[in-house]
Protein backbone atom coordinates (compact mmCIF):
# COMPACT_ATOMS: atom_id res chain seq x y z
CA UNK A 1 0.00 0.00 0.00
CA UNK A 2 1.32 3.72 -0.62
CA UNK A 3 0.43 6.52 1.27
CA UNK A 4 -1.26 9.36 0.11
CA UNK A 5 1.24 12.20 1.01
CA UNK A 6 -2.06 14.47 0.73
CA UNK A 7 -3.99 13.58 3.61
CA UNK A 8 -2.14 10.46 4.58
CA UNK A 9 -4.65 7.47 3.61
CA UNK A 10 -3.31 4.22 2.42
CA UNK A 11 -3.93 3.92 -1.71
CA UNK A 12 -3.73 0.62 -2.91
CA UNK A 13 -1.17 0.88 -5.84
CA UNK A 14 -3.06 -1.99 -7.94
CA UNK A 15 -6.59 0.14 -7.95
CA UNK A 16 -5.41 3.56 -7.76
CA UNK A 17 -7.46 5.73 -10.30
CA UNK A 18 -5.11 9.01 -9.06
CA UNK A 19 -1.61 9.01 -9.63
CA UNK A 20 1.02 11.66 -10.29
CA UNK A 21 4.87 11.55 -10.86
CA UNK A 22 7.24 14.10 -9.43
CA UNK A 23 11.35 13.62 -9.53
CA UNK A 24 11.39 10.15 -10.97
CA UNK A 25 8.35 8.83 -8.49
CA UNK A 26 5.45 7.97 -8.54
CA UNK A 27 2.88 9.33 -6.15
CA UNK A 28 -1.08 7.78 -5.52
CA UNK A 29 -3.73 9.67 -4.15
CA UNK A 30 -7.27 8.65 -2.76
CA UNK A 31 -8.88 10.97 -4.97
CA UNK A 32 -8.83 13.74 -7.73
CA UNK A 33 -8.36 16.75 -5.11
CA UNK A 34 -5.49 15.63 -3.37
CA UNK A 35 -4.12 15.01 -7.15
CA UNK A 36 -4.78 18.56 -7.88
CA UNK A 37 -3.49 19.82 -4.41
CA UNK A 38 0.12 17.66 -4.81
CA UNK A 39 0.44 18.85 -8.55
CA UNK A 40 -0.28 22.84 -7.46
CA UNK A 41 2.88 22.13 -4.94
CA UNK A 42 4.55 18.98 -4.88
CA UNK A 43 7.26 20.07 -3.23
CA UNK A 44 5.45 20.74 -0.13
CA UNK A 45 4.16 17.37 0.19
CA UNK A 46 7.35 15.80 -0.64
CA UNK A 47 9.36 17.97 1.90
CA UNK A 48 6.41 17.12 4.84
CA UNK A 49 6.81 13.08 3.78
CA UNK A 50 10.92 13.65 4.07
CA UNK A 51 11.25 15.07 7.05
CA UNK A 52 8.75 12.83 8.73
CA UNK A 53 10.82 10.12 7.72
CA UNK A 54 14.03 11.27 9.15
ZN1 LIG B 1 -6.30 11.74 -0.36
Amino acid sequence: MAIDTVCKMTVDENSAQHTSEYKGKTYYFCAPGCKKAFDENPDKFVTELTSEQQ
